[in-house]
């Protein structure tokens, strides 16, 4: 599967994902708030019936004869009689529910006379009751003329008859008069509140999940688009890297030719030009190889420093040397506090290498001249080498990007390079236990600097 399908296929499973989220969401809600409908019905039969019952136990209190509301499955006195309740199984022809309905509504009716039903215990009560089922929003209870179409009494004063089932949820009627116009209800605020508050595990969990997704497919592309520049950049590297070797070889055959087929040989002169442009280019090609070997034996772990001790300004001197012969450019060369305890005991081909690919990016990236001084430093056993170019310096965004392997500053689209050099320099200078950083500033110049321990 290619990249685009992989990031399509990608973006595609996350946004199904979240169709999936949505539709349980959605579900989930329906159920709740059904339940919850549902809920408020129970609750509500369940505090006019225990408000009833109460009623009735301070009725018999008051002298009055005992009356008990029968609930389902509750023991019943057959005889019928007052004195120990209804019994609801003798009224024939008319349905259980509604014939306890009616015997509610008679027992209500006597009440009223003596002991009327207060919304406030009703309003009590049901608080106890929806404190148990966790559900917290407020509500109110209210008796309602339905005939009317008007509130007659209510536990919150200013409350409008009718709104809307996402502000709140009204339980079914509970009649209070035979021809059951006049009824009671529970209305509760804030259904929605409830609502959330039950699902809100669920709904943590959904957006954990598409967060995860979302982080998930947005390192998937970041990976795919960094292996993508990485296929890029290696291609771009053979082809460089061929190109690289095809110049000195090129230019050394050009050389041999001249020499064999002209009277060039005859001048000594002419002939150690050619032989000295020769040993450059082949010197540069050597160089190149050494240093694509060493990244790859870097890569497998099978790179080795040969360490030895040697003067760190003949290194310098060398170097100096090697540019004055080749130079393109007018480079100045400045040695600074060349006097410093000068041998050093490390790599002497791999430092040589990495002074040199400073030196290389110092006069590749700056204008028609430019000055490049060394700074050698040393302090408690720690000795270091500065490059400082007053070349076209490196933006602050680029400053640490530019010693990972393939990368450029974004700048430098015009000069040739595959962004392997920085980091040799860093890997060569990490395995002597040395650090290498760099400060810059655009248009000004730039400060390579590398130090490491004088022994290990
Ligand atoms: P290359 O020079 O082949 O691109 P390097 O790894 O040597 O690769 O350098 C990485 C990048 O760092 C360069 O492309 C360039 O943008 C920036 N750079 C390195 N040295 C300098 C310097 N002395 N001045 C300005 N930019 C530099």
């Amino acid at each position: 599967m290619n990249h685009k399908r992989l990031a399509q296929w990608s973006i595609g499973f996350v946004i199904l994902i979240f169709i999936s989220q949505a539709y349980l969401i959605v579900r989930l809600f329906q159920v709740n708030y059904t339940y919850l409908g549902k809920e408020v019905n129970t609750i509500t039969q369940d505090v006019y019936t225990k408000d009833m019952n109460l009623r009735l136990a301070e009725q018999s209190v008051m002298g009055q004869p005992k009356v008990e509301l029968l609930q389902k499955g509750a023991k019943v006195d057959t005889t019928g009689s007052f004195e120990g309740g209804f019994n609801v199984d003798k009224m024939k022809g008319v349905d259980k529910s509604s014939r306890v309905s009616i015997l509610n509504i008679c027992i209500e009716l006597l009440l009223t006379k003596t002991n009327p039903m207060k919304l406030r215990s009703i309003d009590s009560l049901a608080t106890i009751l929806f404190k148990k089922d966790n559900i917290h929003t407020p509500f109110y209870t209210r008796i309602v003329d339905l005939k009317k179409d008007s509130i007659l009494e209510s536990s919150k004063p200013g409350m409008q008859l009718k709104s809307s089932p996402w502000v709140s949820i009204q339980s079914k009627n509970i009649p209070l008069n035979l021809t059951q116009d006049r009824v009671l209800q529970l209305v509760l605020l804030n259904p929605l509140k409830a609502v959330f508050t039950q699902m809100s595990g669920m709904l943590i969990l959904s957006l954990l999940l598409s967060l995860f997704s979302i982080y998930s497919v947005f390192i998937l592309q970041r990976t795919l688009a960094r292996q993508k520049k990485l296929a890029q950049s290696k291609n771009d590297f053979f082809n460089h890297v061929s190109h690289e070797l095809k110049g000195p070889v090129s230019v050394v055959y050009n050389a041999i030719d001249s020499l064999l087929n002209t009277k060039a040989i005859e001048s000594v002169e002419r002939r150690t030009h050619y032989m000295e442009i020769s040993m450059m280019e082949l010197q540069r090609m050597t160089a190149n190889i050494d240093m694509i070997l060493t990244l790859s034996m870097l890569e497998e772990g099978m790179f080795h420093l040969n360490r030895t001790e040697f003067s760190l300004p003949e290194l310098i001197e060398e170097l100096k040397n090697r540019y004055f012969i080749s130079g393109t450019k007018s480079v100045e060369f400045v040695v600074e506090n060349g006097m410093v305890n000068s041998v050093v005991y490390a790599d002497r081909n791999h430092l040589y290498q990495c002074l040199s690919n400073l030196t290389d990016n110092a006069i590749k990236y700056s204008g028609e001249s430019v000055q490049i001084s060394y700074n050698l430093f040393e302090s408690e056993g720690v000795f270091g080498i500065s490059v400082i170019d007053n070349g076209q310096g490196i933006h602050d965004k680029d400053r640490e990007r530019i010693f990972e392997k393939f990368e450029r500053a974004n700048s430098d689209t015009k000069s040739k390079g595959h962004g392997i050099g920085l980091s040799y320099v860093r890997q060569i200078v990490e395995m002597h236990g040395g650090t290498i950083n760099v400060q810059s500033e655009w248009g000004i110049g730039s400060e390579f600097s590398i130090r490491f321990p004088r022994t290990n």
